[in-house]
């Protein structure tokens, strides 16, 4: 049997790379202030028709969507906002004073054509600030998401950053645009002619290359923001600027989710070719009225693409060193098989990493040893312990030393 069409292993060396991009996530959030929030992998699917918008690719083609046997229909989660926010409201977490910060990271699920670096269960890690419109909390969020990216090890990342407008401005731009529309959609692909009436905002987001001479003659939102909205972004690319991050600036950058609003980037990777974008993220401002809330709750997020950020990070840590197993112990015989026991234990709560050798062929056990790349070898026969003196091999250097148990932590430890 083989794993599902679309999913995969992931196996060691690689999963220290992942435990590694999220232990950088989880000390990033921290110092933050952002919390951890845990949501279920699965909703009704109502959640995600509204939350994510009934016109677009996931809610259309991609997911999930069972009956239950009580005829409920259920849906693996596409992606996590909409669950963030249905939790915010069921629990009324508004009523907790300041801005409301948290983290997710997980899995999600998405039946999209396999390719590469793309999954149908494929891994988020992502945060949400609810509670305030300021682009301070805009300008933060991108700052974090930024920080996390360059500890994890990504080099040569690239911020790009939009606003597409709100309830105010939106509607005057999506007319312009819909009206430019009319004259040349009979000239682009498919999906853009058929988006061009139902959803014309997501005709900048195609990429088949014959329509971009086009796209980049249509409206630009940033020509049609209101005082509010234009004012907004200014000090969203302020602080920034304050913070020494570059970022461009690409008016084309609309997210394919109906709720955002205002700020809206994206962050790219060059090792990840066409499909080369480690994130996205977005203010969302209309969403808990959308899902429900008589309490407005405006908000900003991101989430970032987990499989390709390792995938990138995997990229630049090529030979980098494995971690390796400290002591190897090979005990020969069953009095010294109780006693490697022992001393296993202590070696391991003095944060020692032990393996065991379960051959008792003396050769064999040292020939395994080296194929774990062991830095220690431990041999333990009837003489050591009768002498309580035990014979540690460097593998490296094939020296070896004569110690008591007491000193075989701090002689492995200082080595
Ligand atoms: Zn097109
Ligand atoms: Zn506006």
């Amino acid at each position: 049997m083989k794993a599902v069409k679309g999913t995969r292993d992931i196996l060691p060396p690689s999963s220290a790379v992942w435990n590694h991009v999220e232990a950088v996530a989880r000390e990033v959030f921290r110092t933050f202030n952002y919390r951890e929030i845990r949501t279920p992998i699965f909703e009704e699917t109502a959640l995600f028709a509204r939350g994510v918008g009934e016109d677009t690719d996931i809610v259309g083609k991609e997911m999930y969507t069972w009956q239950d046997r009580d005829g409920t229909s259920l849906t693996l989660r596409p992606e996590a906002t909409a669950s963030v926010m249905r939790a915010f409201i069921e629990h009324r977490l508004d009523q907790i004073p300041g801005v409301k910060k948290y983290y997710y990271m997980g899995p999600m699920f998405r039946r999209e054509r396999p390719q590469k670096g793309r999954y149908r269960q494929f891994f988020q890690i992502g945060a949400e600030a609810i509670g305030s419109e300021s682009p301070v909390v805009d300008a933060e969020v991108i700052e974090m998401v930024v920080e996390i990216l360059k500890r994890s090890g990504l080099e040569g990342f690239r911020l790009i950053l939009n606003s597409v407008g709100d309830a105010n401005c939106r509607p005057q731009y999506m007319a312009a645009l819909k009206e430019r529309l009319a004259g040349v959609a009979s000239q682009m692909c498919a999906d853009c002619q058929r988006r061009a009436v139902t959803n014309p905002l997501r005709v900048l987001d195609c990429k088949i290359p014959e329509d971009q001479a086009i796209i980049d003659t249509l409206p630009s939102i940033l020509d049609h923001l209101c005082a509010g909205c234009h004012e907004h972004f200014r000090v969203v690319q302020d602080h920034l600027h304050g913070r020494g991050i570059p970022f461009e600036v690409r008016p084309r950058l609309v997210r394919g989710l109906d709720y955002y609003m205002r700020t809206t980037f994206e962050i790219t990777h060059g090792a990840l070719g066409a499909q080369n974008s480690v994130l996205g993220g977005g203010r969302y401002d209309g969403l808990a009225e959308s899902l429900g809330s008589r309490v407005p709750a405006p908000g900003i997020g991101f989430s970032i693409g987990e499989d390709r950020l390792v995938m990138s990070v995997e990229d630049a840590r090529q030979g980098e060193a494995q971690p390796t197993v400290d002591v190897f112990l090979a005990p020969m015989g069953e009095a010294a098989e109780q006693q490697a026991g022992e001393i296993a234990a202590e070696l391991r709560a003095a944060g020692i990493s032990v393996e065991r050798s379960v051959d008792r062929k003396l050769k064999r056990a040292l020939e395994t040893a080296n194929k774990t790349g062991a830095r220690f070898a431990l041999i333990l026969g009837d003489n050591e312990i009768a002498a309580g003196t035990y014979l540690v091999k460097d593998m490296a250097s094939g020296e070896q030393t004569s110690l008591s148990r007491e000193a075989l932590a701090a002689h492995i430890r200082k080595n």
